[in-house]
């Protein structure tokens, strides 16, 4: 029996003990989270730094802040999100207890990409405990440094059992793919996504994918170019461009094409200094395949901006590249490094049918002073989500779900919305042992009467307040007396 298989039999006994399922329990497992993410501050900084450059400060405001925000909204709204919900009844259930119950699917697998290897890895946990499950966590063995302290140090602020971590490479991953889980949620490329998708379908398990793709960014000439590049700099740069959501390349027009490069060259320079490489808070790539495979993309474009690198480092200095079209070698994959292509387009419509020849992007950015052009592409294009006028933050609003559609993912968390997606929302409708005689209409022999007074009682939604629903009872029971009385006996 291997290393995994061994684990994941062990959760699973722990989850079927019933703990992981009240609600104290949940909260207990939650703050011991906090508890982690708070007292090891340190340890979690200096592994971020060894695997990718990122400084203290970076750390905190990239992954842990999140983190802690996520976990302190499910701890105080948990109670809320796992009660039952009453839903709308129709004249036949009015009488009845009709409500969706969340309840744990069972064991997770949560597995987690190496460029914010806390907070891709951590934030679908608060999910997973907070719906009551018990979850097998699989770091990216990429982000090594990350995955060894998480390795060591979360079973001392978790329920070991429940919640354990198991690190490894690709073949540990796939050693765990072939296990059963309740739900697979993954992290990572759309290349892996469907590996992990292919191994669900053989357990029938669902999967949250969360994957990445080319997020466009189109700077109207009607826009503070100046405010637009500056927002678009800092979402481009931070991390060395290796976030999901950092906008992959810019559509503007020819005329802005000038002035948009300078403007994101003075806050290259404001951000990063004139030399980025000696400046704390400037990334660096993951590791030298990486370091290759974006350098690569460079080939054939014209450098504007930066462009210097050295290998010996990972150090690829922010660049822009001008006059790129849609078969440059930048455009035909994820840059995912500090890359920023910029495209000419003749104006919105042009670059409405450039995003849509093209996979779903995870988001689409718009700067825009013109509000009815951002309706417009919003009404026009598909993603995951889209942001107008700033980059990455929508990640920041809880209320909104965050995930991809089509090739940049399926499924979505954050907030209630991790919560419902790692819980079986279960329909529950409890009726009475009384009034049979209205049941006749749906018992044989079937007549076009009784066919009359189904499609009433069915068809009639009741979406009232409560006196007028408690009214509409007494008419419905009245009613109901008649029928049975005059018609169906
Ligand atoms: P990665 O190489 O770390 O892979 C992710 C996970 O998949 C790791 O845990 C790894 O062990 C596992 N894995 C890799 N190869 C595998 C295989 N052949 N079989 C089974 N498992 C395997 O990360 P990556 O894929 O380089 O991550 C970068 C991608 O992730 C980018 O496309 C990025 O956009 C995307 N991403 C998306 C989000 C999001 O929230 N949507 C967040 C971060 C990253």
């Amino acid at each position: 029996m291997s290393r995994e298989q061994l684990v994941v039999e062990r959760v699973r006994k722990a989850f079927q003990t019933g703990r992981s399922r009240p609600l104290e329990h949940r909260v207990l497992q939650l703050t011991g989270l906090l508890r982690f993410v708070s007292e090891r501050r340190t340890e979690i900084t200096e592994a971020a730094k060894r695997d990718l450059g990122k400084s203290e400060h970076g750390t905190e405001l990239f992954e842990t802040l999140g983190l802690e925000g996520e976990i302190k909204l499910a701890v105080e709204k948990l109670a809320e999100w796992a009660a039952p919900r009453p839903v709308e009844k129709n004249l036949l259930t009015i009488s009845d207890e009709v409500y969706v119950q969340p309840e744990p699917l069972g064991v997770v697998l949560i597995i987690g990409a190496w460029n914010y290897p806390w907070a891709v890895t951590l934030q679908p946990l608060v999910a997973a405990i907070a719906a009551g499950n018990a979850a097998v966590i699989k770091p990216s063995e990429i982000s090594s440094h990350s995955a060894r302290v998480m390795e060591e140090l979360l079973s001392q602020y978790l329920d070991e059992d429940l919640y354990p971590v198991v690190t490894g490479g690709v073949s540990e991953t796939q050693e765990l793919l072939k296990q059963r889980f309740d739900h697979i949620f993954y992290t990572g490329s759309s290349t892996v996504g469907k590996l992990v998708m292919e191994a669900a379908a053989r357990h029938l398990t669902p999967v949250t994918l969360e994957l990445g793709g080319k997020s466009p960014c189109y700077i109207d000439k009607d826009c503070d170019i100046t405010v637009a590049c500056r927002r678009i700099t800092w979402g481009k740069f931070v991390n060395c461009g290796q976030t999901c959501i950092a906008p992959d390349y810019i559509l503007c027009e020819p005329c802005i094409q000038n002035m948009v490069l300078e403007e994101i060259k003075k806050s290259i320079k404001e951000f990063y200094t004139d030399n980025p490489k000696t400046f704390e808070d400037y990334g660096r790539i993951v590791n030298q395949r990486h370091f290759k495979r974006v350098m690569a993309l460079m080939e054939g474009s014209t450098v504007a901006v930066g462009g210097d690198a050295d290998e010996s480092q990972c150090y690829i200095a922010p660049t822009v590249l001008k006059d790129v079209t849609g078969d440059s070698n930048v455009m035909q994959e994820e840059i995912f490094g500090p890359l920023l292509p910029i495209i000419t387009v003749t104006g919105v419509d042009e670059a409405i049918r450039f995003i849509n020849e093209r996979e779903k992007p995870l988001v689409v950015y718009v700067f825009s002073h013109n509000n009815k052009l951002i309706k417009r592409v919003i009404a026009e294009t598909s993603s995951g989500a889209l942001l107008a006028n700033d980059c990455l933050v929508h990640f920041t609003v809880s209320a909104l779900p965050f995930g991809g559609v089509g090739n940049s993912g399926m499924g979505c968390y954050h907030s209630r919305h991790g919560f419902d997606r790692l819980s079986h929302l279960r329909s529950c409708l409890i009726k009475q042992l009384k009034m049979e005689g209205i049941n006749s209409m749906r018992y044989p022999p079937h007549t076009a009467k009784k066919l009359g007074w189904a499609r009433f009682f069915l068809l009639k939604q009741v979406n009232v307040g409560r006196l007028r629903r408690m009214a509409l009872l007494a008419a419905a029971v009245g009613l109901a007396a008649f029928v049975v009385q005059r018609f169906l006996r």
